[in-house]
């Protein structure tokens, strides 16, 4: 069946800032070139909406827009909150999406499966839907209707971003700038190809630390502060203490990180890299084994630092390298990490 309408989403990688955006913080994710690609084309025979990924193997034959608990929610999520928005009805259509977006470690391809998906619907019904719009259904339906997920940073990143700029994000007011990345290096990715393990009900247990905390500091959001007092730190538990800490101290480094950009100073970003994968792995405890040692090695082999990218819990890993170092350090770290790919 041709295709009659078309959408694209883009993943991005984190290179700053985890597990801040449902903290009320400032976040830096840089858009990277894999995407979701959704192809929609009108079908009359069938009564609802058909489903098929070049991920997944079976043609999904949906007859009603409701929750199923797999993968097709976020296209069931995204005809539900379009058709709703929009006060149409979504039937006779068959999504196609194809990928080159890995999946699960941590660069976003919910977030651009949702996205394309809209762009998709939205040129399909020639709506004109907003950015702002479009990033908002897009988080809803992660959030609402999918039921996992942090903040905005993810639907943010793919509706807004670039591959040569960082978007520097206030994920409490919004506000953000566009910041060019270095010129003579690299921000690489590589897959530790570890099964993100018990992510969603790990994710939600940081995430209601983080509420318990900030409520008994009297606080909203804990990125309203810049650092713990004694009297503090005695009303809080053990865990929470350890969390609070690295949200505090990494919404600062994000700041940091961000003039160091715009000043050209690759070295000093670096070590920040290094300090937020540290305090994710300290204090956040969402780091592994393999992260770990992946980060080690492509520091040792000449990285100018490196972290986790995502919610961790196994996944990818981001480091920072020169451009005419790529090569040698793309062969060391295949060498001494077999499992590792670059994406
Ligand atoms: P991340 O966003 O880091 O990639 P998530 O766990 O948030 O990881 O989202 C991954 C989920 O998104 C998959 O389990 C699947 O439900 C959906 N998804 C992503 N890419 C595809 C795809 N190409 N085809 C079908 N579903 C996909
Ligand atoms: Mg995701």
């Amino acid at each position: 069946m041709k295709a009659v309408s078309v959408g694209e989403g883009y993943g991005r990688v984190n290179l700053i800032g985890e597990h801040l955006d449902y903290n009320g913080g400032c976040v830096l994710p840089l858009q990277i070139k894999n995407s979701i690609i959704c192809e929609l084309s009108e079908n009359p025979e069938i009564d609802c909406i058909s489903i098929a990924s070049d991920k997944y193997q079976k043609t999904l034959s949906i007859e009603k827009l409701e929750k199923r608990d797999d993968w097709a929610d976020f296209i069931i999520g995204s005809c539900l909150f379009f058709g709703k928005k929009y006060s149409i009805i979504i039937k006779e259509l068959s999504f196609k999406i194809s990928s080159t977006l890995p999946l699960g470690i941590g660069l976003s391809s919910s977030a651009a499966i949702t996205v394309s998906t809209l762009k998709a619907l939205n040129n399909f019904y020639k709506k004109n839907m907003s950015d702002d719009e479009l990033i908002d259904l897009a988080y809803g339906i992660e959030n609402i209707f999918v039921g996992v997920g942090g903040g905005i940073m993810d639907q943010f990143a793919s509706v807004l971003g670039n591959r040569k700029q960082a978007l520097y994000l206030n994920t409490l007011s919004r506000s953000y700038e566009l910041v060019n990345i270095f010129d003579d290096y690299n921000f690489l990715i590589i897959d530790s190809n570890t099964k993100r393990i018990l992510s969603n009900s790990e994710f939600n247990q940081k995430k209601e630390l983080c509420l318990s905390a900030a409520k008994k500091m009297d606080l909203k959001n804990l990125c309203e502060k810049e650092f713990i007092s004694e009297k503090e730190i005695k009303l809080l538990s053990d865990e929470e203490f350890k969390v609070c800490r690295h949200v505090i101290e990494e919404n600062i480094r994000v700041k940091k990180a961000v003039q160091f950009l715009k000043d050209d100073n690759p070295n000093e970003f670096g070590k920040l890299m290094t300090e937020s994968h540290s305090s994710l792995s300290e204090y956040y405890g969402v780091s592994t084994d393999e992260l770990n040692e992946l980060v080690n090695l492509s520091n040792y082999f000449g990285a100018l630092g490196s972290k986790l990218t995502g919610a961790g819990f196994g996944g990818a890993v981001v480091t920072l390298v020169k451009n005419d170092k790529v090569e040698e350090f793309k062969k060391m770290i295949l060498e001494n990490y077999k499992k590792a790919k670059f994406v």
